[in-house]
Order: C-alpha cells, then sequence, then structure tokens
C-alpha cells in the first residue's frame, strides 16, 4: 500500500502524493527504513511510524495492528502554520493530507466518485435521481475540480466549467475528464442549450475568470439547475485568480504585493460568489464544494455568502449518519480480475445501493492507477459483510491474493473538520475531534493491519483532526474475525457520532441494528 501511494503520487521523487505536500513518508531514508522494517515485521509486532518516520517496532500481538502511526498533529495553541512550517523545516513533521500519510491513496478514481455522489445526491434531491437535460455551472478545473465535468456527465448533465488556466484545460481534456473546450461565452451556451434539449449529457470548458464570467452569464439571463465552484478560492494569495489580472502581474504581486493580492482576490470572490447567490435566488441549486468561497466573500464584505450551504451538510451528511461513505479496496495481488470478482460480489449482494449503481460506470470511465482499486460507497453492515464474503473467497482460492479494505479520513467516523465534514452540526460538535480520536481506538482494539490518527498540522488545509484505517483480507480465520469486527467499529463509531449529534437517520440505523449496543440513555 505505501509503494502503491506513492507509484500514484504527483512527485514520487519528492514523496508528495498530493494537495502539494501531503506526504507518505518523512524523507528517502524514513522511507528505505520503513520498507525493511515491513519486510521483516513478525506476527506479534507492530511498527510505531511518527510523521512518516519509523521510531520502534514494538512487541503486541498477533490480533494488533501491524502499522500505528500519528502524523502532523500539534498540540491546539500551537496548531499553527507558522509553527508547522518550522517542525517542518527542521525536519520534526510532515503533512499527510488524508490518504497520503497513511498509504490509502488509490489515485483519482476517490475523486470522480466522491464528486459523482455529490451530484448524485443532488440530483436525488431535487430531479428526481438525475441530471439529464440539466444544467450545472462551476469553475476550476484543477487536481480535484478537474473531476467535476465527467461526474456531472456520469449524472447525465451538462456542465460548463469556466478555468481560467488554459493549459489546465488542455489537461482535462487530454485525459478524458473534458469533453469540449472554447473561449466563447456564447459557444459555450448554444453547446450547453442543444445538449440539455436533446438530453445528452456534455462538459464544456470556458476559458476565462469566473468572477467576470459569471455575472456576465446572471446579466444575460442564463438560468442554471446546479452551481458549485472548485477554483482554489481557500488561498487568495496563490490560488485564486483574480479578475483583470494577466499572468506576469499575477505573479509580480504573489511576490512583492501579497496582501494588496489577497484584497483583490477577495473583491473578485465577492462578485462571483454574488452571481451564486443571484441564481440561488432563482431557485437553482447553489453549495460550496469546500474551497472556502464563502468565508473568503464574507471577508470581503459579503455578509450574505454564508447563507450558501456546504455540500456536506447538505448532501453527504444523510449518508454519514447511515454511515455511508467512500470505502475502497486494493488487489494487492495486482490482478484486475480480483477487482471484477469483488465488483460482482458488490453487485449482486448489495442491489440497489449507491455502490451498485456507481460500480458499472467506474468501469467504463474509469481507468486504474497502480494497483487495480475500487472505491464504492457502502455503509455500516455492508462493509463488514464484504470484507468477511471477500475473505472467504480469498481462503476459497477464488481470487489471486489478498484484497486490502480502507477508505478515506472523509468518512462517517473518520474526522472532524468544522468548515467541511462536520461543518453545522445540529448539536455544535463541529470542532469536537474526540470523535476521530476514538474511531482509531475502536479500530486499533478492533485488530485493524494500520491505523493513523493524522493532525491538520494548521493553516486552512489544516482544520481537521482525522483517522485513517485499513484491514487486509488475507484469507486466514483470524483475518474475517478481525475485518468483521474492524468494519463494524469503524462505522459504528461514526453512526453513534451522529446519532449523538441528533440526527434520526444515525439513530434509526442505531436502533435497527444488533451489532452495536449504545449505552442506555447515552443521548441524553
Ligand atoms: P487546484 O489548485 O489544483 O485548482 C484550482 C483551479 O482553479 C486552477 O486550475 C486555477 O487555474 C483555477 N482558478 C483559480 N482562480 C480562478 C478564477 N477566478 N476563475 C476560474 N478559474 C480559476 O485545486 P483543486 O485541487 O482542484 O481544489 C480546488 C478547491 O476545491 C480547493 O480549494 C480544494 O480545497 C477544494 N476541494 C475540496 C474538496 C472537499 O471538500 N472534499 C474536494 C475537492 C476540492
Amino acid at each position: 500500500m505505501l509503494e502503491n501511494t506513492l507509484h500514484n503520487a504527483e512527485r514520487p521523487q519528492d514523496l508528495i502524493v498530493y494537495a502539494g505536500r501531503a506526504k507518505a513518508a518523512r524523507n528517502l531514508s524514513s522511507l528505505e527504513k520503513t520498507v525493511s522494517l515491513l519486510k521483516s515485521l513478525e506476527d506479534n509486532e507492530t511498527l510505531v511510524i511518527q510523521s512518516g518516520k519509523p521510531v520502534v517496532v514494538l512487541r503486541t500481538s498477533a490480533d494488533a495492528p501491524m502499522v500505528l502511526m500519528a502524523t502532523s498533529n500539534l498540540v491546539g495553541k500551537w496548531a499553527t502554520s507558522d509553527h508547522f512550517e518550522q517542525l517542518e523545516r527542521r525536519g520534526l513533521i510532515m503533512w499527510g493530507g488524508y490518504t497520503a500519510g497513511d498509504w490509502q491513496y488509490i489515485g483519482s478514481q476517490g475523486i470522480v466518485q466522491g464528486t459523482y455522489q455529490t451530484f448524485m445526491e443532488a440530483a436525488r434531491r431535487h430531479f428526481g435521481g438525475t441530471l439529464t437535460g440539466r444544467l450545472v455551472v462551476t469553475a476550476g478545473l484543477g487536481g480535484m475540480g478537474g473531476a467535476q465535468p465527467l461526474a456531472v456527465v456520469m449524472a447525465g448533465g451538462v456542465a460548463i466549467c469556466v478555468e481560467v488556466d488554459p493549459a489546465r484545460i488542455a489537461r482535462r481534456i487530454d485525459t478524458g475528464y473534458l469533453e469540449r473546450s472554447t473561449e466563447s461565452l456564447d459557444e459555450a451556451l448554444e453547446w450547453a442549450k442543444s445538449a440539455q434539449a436533446e438530453g445528452l449529457p456534455l462538459s464544456i470548458g470556458l476559458l476565462g475568470n469566473a468572477a467576470e464570467l459569471l455575472p456576465e452569464m446572471v446579466r444575460r439571463g442564463v438560468a442554471p439547475d446546479v452551481v458549485t465552484d472548485q477554483t482554489s478560492a481557500h488561498d487568495p494569495v496563490q490560488g485564486y485568480v483574480p479578475a483583470g489580472l494577466d499572468g506576469e502581474s499575477l505573479e509580480r504581486m504573489r511576490a512583492d504585493d501579497p496582501s494588496g493580492l489577497e484584497q483583490r482576490a477577495r473583491a473578485s470572490m465577492v462578485e462571483h460568489v454574488r452571481a451564486m447567490l443571484a441564481w440561488r435566488g432563482q431557485g437553482a441549486v447553489v453549495f460550496e464544494y469546500g474551497n472556502n468561497i464563502r468565508e473568503q466573500a464574507r471577508l470581503g464584505g459579503l455578509e450574505d455568502a454564508l447563507s450558501i450551504p456546504g455540500f456536506m451538510a447538505e448532501y453527504i451528511r444523510p449518508l454519514f449518519c447511515r454511515g455511508i461513505g467512500p470505502f475502497r479496496w486494493v488487489a494487492i495481488s495486482g490482478d484486475p480480475e480480483d477487482i471484477a470478482f469483488v465488483d460482482e460480489l458488490v453487485l449482486t449482494s448489495f442491489p440497489g445501493s449507491l455502490a451498485s449503481s456507481w460500480i458499472p460506470l467506474a468501469r467504463k470511465h474509469v481507468r486504474f492507477q497502480g494497483l487495480p482499486a475500487r472505491i464504492a460507497w457502502l455503509g455500516h453492515g455492508e462493509r463488514a459483510e464484504l470484507g468477511v464474503m471477500v475473505n472467504r473467497a480469498v481462503a476459497g482460492g477464488k481470487l489471486h491474493g489478498p484484497v486490502a479494505f480502507t477508505r478515506d479520513h472523509l468518512d462517517s467516523g473518520g474526522v472532524s473538520q468544522p468548515l467541511r465534514e462536520t461543518e453545522d452540526m445540529k448539536d455544535g460538535s463541529d470542532a469536537v475531534s474526540d470523535w476521530p480520536l476514538l474511531n482509531a481506538l475502536v479500530n486499533s482494539a478492533a485488530g485493524a493491519d494500520l491505523v493513523a490518527i493524522h493532525g491538520g498540522g494548521g493553516g486552512y488545509a489544516g482544520y481537521f483532526q482525522s483517522a485513517g484505517v485499513t484491514a487486509v483480507a488475507d484469507g486466514t480465520p483470524g483475518a474475517e474475525r478481525r475485518l468483521a469486527n474492524v468494519l463494524t467499529a469503524d462505522t459504528g463509531i461514526g453512526v453513534v457520532r451522529y446519532a449523538d449529534a441528533g440526527y434520526d437517520e444515525a439513530r434509526d440505523v442505531l436502533s435497527s441494528v444488533g451489532d452495536i449496543k449504545p449505552v442506555r440513555g447515552w443521548q441524553e
């Protein structure tokens, strides 16, 4: 899993997996030592890793995790960007993001699936379960935002994606994530109109600045059905490009006048969000996609910006309440047939699940990167059931090797992030990070193979505390027992968290399952 994560990394030579700085190991020497220790680890030993550096092998037990790690955690008052940067420069810490630091990254399949899930949830809630004939307007075709056009097309809709950088548009076309591009708003609108009329899916990259083009579309009376945004608004200096600045002036301001640039970027974001609000007023479904543009616009003086809902609270939380989230598995054999086998198991065992609608699309649109892997949103109970079925298939020789089960930290039980996953919790417990810490503890106790506790490390990218888990189906009876326990405990603590916060969907799950026993009167 470590080597697979690096295989899929953006800059493997620097051990950087994604998001510009999320690493899989502290440095080359730590990487080499980790690999060699993993190869010689005994059954009753556990390797302990501190922010990407292996520090000790301890005698534990055959049921204990092989690997335990803690990454980018800082004590509250010192959890600032500045302090983190100082420590990183001194080689004392590394930023692990979510799935980079604990070796669970499987390439861009996860991003496409998560984005598809969000659009499909909007479609289910507002448009009878499909985006066919619907127009989605968004911006940003970067590392994550680049999944938007493909996800909208998979959901049946038409996407106009505004992007200021022509190279990003070209990249999305080359990799098959985007179908057409144009510099002309008229042409984009014409293409969109005829695709909508014919009920055909289409993705269009429109070159330009969102802070100019979105207000222009509002002026022209364009009426999208869904509006969101994935420009790099979280960073008004290095990320978001303000209106009216050419590339050269932008770079100059980045170097010489970052605070002037920040103000200009925020002023542009005010115009950008004003257009989103205008469409919201006209009845479009508008949500923020976790890039902090609402807060930036508010800082720029647009108080109303915060009336736009975040995608997590709006579309994903009801799924998290049922323990449904981005579960994934990796064929350690490297044989795509193993994934095809598990695909069939999911399709036959969980008909009607989100996973069963995703798998046929993934087979058609998603190429494997590195070891063959599948991401599919399964919920509490389903994950444990699948884990046990796959372990038996490994034991019965129906698969060519073990299968590693894991998940994103962005999951039911895995994270507290008050601006995203846990924004606007019913009981106000947004920033309580006891929950992901408990998640890691229970997964350890249940016998996972790898458990990690990640802190944000400071800065906007660091507003989280999270936990990662991996459990391997190797066909042994011990693995069957551990998989059943881990995959129940992992989502179980998630469901309990949402039930505790007062969500009925989560309380319904708890009253209908027999595998978790909440303490009587616990929710009072
Ligand atoms: P990125 O930096 O790779 O891409 C951002 C893109 O926006 C770039 O291509 C840039 O050219 C473009 N852009 C910047 N300003 C623009 C403007 N004014 N008009 C048009 N285009 C503009 O970033 P990314 O990895 O794609 O992520 C995008 C944002 O979405 C980030 O803020 C990220 O944190 C957020 N995000 C959050 C989640 C989540 O909540 N789970 C998921 C995906 C993305």
